[in-house]
């Protein structure tokens, strides 16, 4: 959602509450696409210090759904965002502006470009549908949460589990 500032930027101490939406469905980066699948609007507020600077501040809840690092089920991350911008408005130069911050272009404020950079910012390092999550087999490709595949059960190879002690001990070193 593109919201229009122009007012605000152009009365001094001019202190503005908004309604805004979130209108992305998914969030894409480079890690892959992960839907939205929970938003709520939220509230902005815009507040014009002397001319010289704007805040913008609120809060708002996404939800996304990530898939879980050993078994892949998706799970529903909640991302709480506190939102506190101070812009310098005694930049004229709307172009310069436009370079500090992507979510600025001219006086409009892309609430979407503002949310995606701070979901980025917290995106977790990890992703677990629970802490102690068996993940899959590497062989068979089974979720071991929900079924107990045979490969465990099988007994290994014994020329396999000799390469598997050496790599045991490397890992030990
Ligand atoms: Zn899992
Ligand atoms: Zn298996």
């Amino acid at each position: 959602m593109i919201v229009e500032l122009a007012d605000i930027i152009s009365c001094e101490n001019k202190e503005v509450s908004k309604q805004v939406e979130i209108e992305l469905m998914s969030f894409n980066s480079r890690l892959g696409e992960f839907p939205i699948v929970k938003k709520a609007p939220f509230v902005l507020k815009f507040t014009n210090e002397e001319n010289k600077r704007l805040f913008i501040r609120g809060e708002a809840d996404v939800t996304i759904a990530i898939p879980c690092d050993r078994c892949l089920t998706d799970v529903d991350k909640e991302f709480h965002i506190l939102i506190d911008k101070e812009l310098d408005l005694t930049n004229q130069n709307e172009e310069k502006r436009m370079d500090e911050t992507d979510y600025m272009v001219g006086t409009n404020l892309d609430v979407d470009k503002l949310i995606f950079g701070e979901i980025l910012v917290s995106w977790p390092m990890k992703v677990l549908c629970k802490e102690d999550c068996k993940g899959i087999c590497k062989r068979c490709g089974a979720n071991l949460n929900v079924t107990e595949c045979q490969c465990q059960k099988t007994e290994p190879d014994p020329r396999m589990a000799a390469i598997q002690d050496i790599f045991n001990k490397f890992k030990e070193v």
